[in-house]
Order: structure tokens, then sequence, then C-alpha cells
């Protein structure tokens, strides 16, 4: 069992990043205001996460880490799922190819901790934490050599880990989030945010000045952010922040839209910046397809591709472009 554990580990965690997305979506589901977030080479050494969300009860951290237990899908059908992690992997996963420590408290009750190493629980106690959730992830993959020779060098597995932070933090700008890694702040944005404020903090901050603002809906699907005009667009292909119903994706078919809008506009080195929000009832889209969850279905595919190509098409004409 524990190696099939660690080869389905790899499927939920092949990295750093992929470790990261998963506890600070977990913070998220959890209602957490401030999320932060501390690394350390790379998030290859450590990687913690504080949230100031609903705590796990004492009882339930040890359940917490085991497989498939989840606290998100009670009885209900998959489809009114709303939060982003209800398969119960995460943890289990995690804890199986690293040494994973879970501090946490609910409101009005006595802090708990529980760590577990490579699969084996190791310890549990008391915590004294403030309310809501601390997780630690030391050693990723050390007692898994086979997935460790596949990590990266420190500062490409932190340039990886920053890019899903600002992708969540730009999905939900009424929560805070810091960064700090190998003890150096490297972001930084307040709760209580509005989507352009976000977007501006996040990006360029003179994406704000050189972009149109999007707002189109085309039978249901709605269409919102900002697209940058062709004269401000980069020479660097990872300035598109794509997201579906409000989480990050990062999806072959909407890239391709955006290219196709874009085309005959840019000179061949450039790419779009883009922050573009869809929105489409829940039964028009799978957002489930993978477990890293990035990818999505979408029931009308010719709908979304042609609000997108049409709504930034429309919006760069009237910026006169
Ligand atoms: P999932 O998110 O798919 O339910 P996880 O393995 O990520 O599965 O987490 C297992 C459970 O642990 C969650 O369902 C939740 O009850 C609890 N949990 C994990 N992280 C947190 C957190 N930061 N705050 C509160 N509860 C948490
Ligand atoms: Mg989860």
């Amino acid at each position: 069992d524990g190696l099939v554990n660690r080869i389905a580990a790899g499927e939920v965690v092949e990295r750093p990043a992929a470790a990261l997305k998963e506890l600070v979506e977990n913070a998220i589901d959890a209602g957490a205001t401030r999320i932060a977030i501390t690394l350390a080479a790379g998030g290859i050494d450590r990687i913690e996460v504080a949230d100031d969300g609903c705590g796990i009860p004492a009882g339930e951290i040890a359940l917490a880490c085991e497989r498939h237990a989840t606290s998100k899908l009670p009885d209900e059908a998959i489809d009114a799922v709303t939060t982003l992690g209800f398969r119960g992997e995460a943890l289990p996963s995690i804890a199986s190819v690293a040494r994973l420590t879970i501090e946490s408290r609910v409101r009005g009750a006595d802090g708990w901790a529980r760590t577990v190493d490579n699969g084996v629980a190791v310890g549990e106690g008391p915590a004294a934490i403030p309310p809501g959730t601390r997780v630690r992830v030391e050693g990723l993959f050390e007692k898994v050599p086979a997935r460790r020779k596949f990590l990266r060098s420190a500062r490409s597995e932190y340039a990886a880990c920053l890019d899903i932070v600002r992708r969540l933090a730009m999905a939900r700008p009424e929560i805070g989030f810091t960064v700090e890694h190998d003890g150096r702040r490297a972001l930084s944005v307040p709760p209580g945010e509005d989507r352009p404020q976000r977007v501006a903090a996040l990006t360029d901050r003179a994406l704000a000045e050189n972009s149109v603002a999007l707002d189109h809906v085309r039978e249901g699907v709605m269409l919102g952010g900002v697209a940058g005009l062709p004269t401000f667009n980069r020479g660097v292909a990872d300035h598109q922040y794509l997201f579906v119903n409000g989480r990050p994706v990062r999806d072959r078919l909407l890239v391709g839209a955006v290219r196709g809008a874009y085309q005959d506009m840019l000179a061949r080195d450039r790419h779009p910046v883009v922050a573009l929000f869809i929105d489409l009832p829940g039964d028009q889209v799978d957002v489930n397809v993978h477990p890293a969850k990035t990818e999505v279905r979408f029931r009308d595919p010719g709908l979304v591709r042609g609000l997108i190509v049409g709504g930034l098409r429309a919006a760069l004409d009237a910026a006169g472009h």
C-alpha cells in the first residue's frame, strides 16, 4: 500500500508548486481571510502555509491525512461542489512523500498538531497557535529518489511556486496573501481588494494604463478582466492569467482563443498580456477533468472560443487597434 500511495502521490504532487497549490486551496476552502506562505529553497526544503480559516477539530487531524478523507463531500452531487478540493487526496499524497506537520485550532477550542513522515505518523500533541491552520511540508521527495531527480533548481521551483500563488491570489482578491522565500518577502497583497486592484498589483502595473477592460456576455457565458493593448504586449509567453468560474486554469482551448484574437495584431515575438475571467453555469463546464484541475472541458467549446475571440477583438477595436 505504501508503494501504491507513493505512485498515486506523484500524480497530485509532482513538484513543490503542486503541493503548495493544494495547501493554498485548502486554506481558501477553509474560509481564510489571510494566507501566509513561507518557502525555503523553492519549496524543496520547506513549504509552510498558515491560514486564519475554520481550523480542523483536534480529533479530525489524523483523518485528514488519510486517503479519501474529505470533509467537503458529505452527500452532495459532484456537480454541486463549490470548494476547490473534494477528493481527499492532497494531504495523504503529500504525507506519503515528505514530512508533513499539521497544526490546527478551531476558534474556542485547543490546538492540536500531528506529524507524518513519509507515510508514518511520528508524533502528535497540543499546539499553541492562533485559530486556523498551519501546514508544513519538509524534505519533499527526500526519500523518493525516483521523483526527486525530476525536481529542477530551487530557483525554477520557486518561480513555479510564485506563479501558482499569483494565480490563486488573482482569483481571490478578497483574501490577503504573503509569500516569503529564503527569508525575503516576495509578495504581499492585502485582504479586501477588488479584482482590478488585485490584477494591477500582481501583473505589471503598467498594464492598468495599457489595457482595455472586458465585459461581454453571450448565451449566459460571461467574459471579464483586462486585455493588454497590442502595443504593450510582451515577448514572454507567461503573462496570461485565465480563470474559469473563479479557478485558475491553463487550458489549450482558451490559450488558443486568446492567440486567435490577437492574430495579425502582434509582432512575431510578442505575446498577449491578459487576465481573463470566464464565468458560466456549472453544467456548462467540467473543471475537474484532471486532479491538478487546470484543464477544463466545456460543453460548448465553440461558444466559449467565439466569446473570447469576439470579445477581445471588439474591445481592442474600440480602443483603436
Ligand atoms: P480535500 O481538500 O480534497 O478535501 P485534502 O487532502 O486537501 O482533501 O484535505 C483533507 C481534509 O483536511 C479537508 O477536507 C479538510 O477537512 C481538512 N483540511 C485540510 N487543510 C485544511 C485547512 N487549511 N483548514 C481547514 N481544514 C483543512
Ligand atoms: Mg484539498
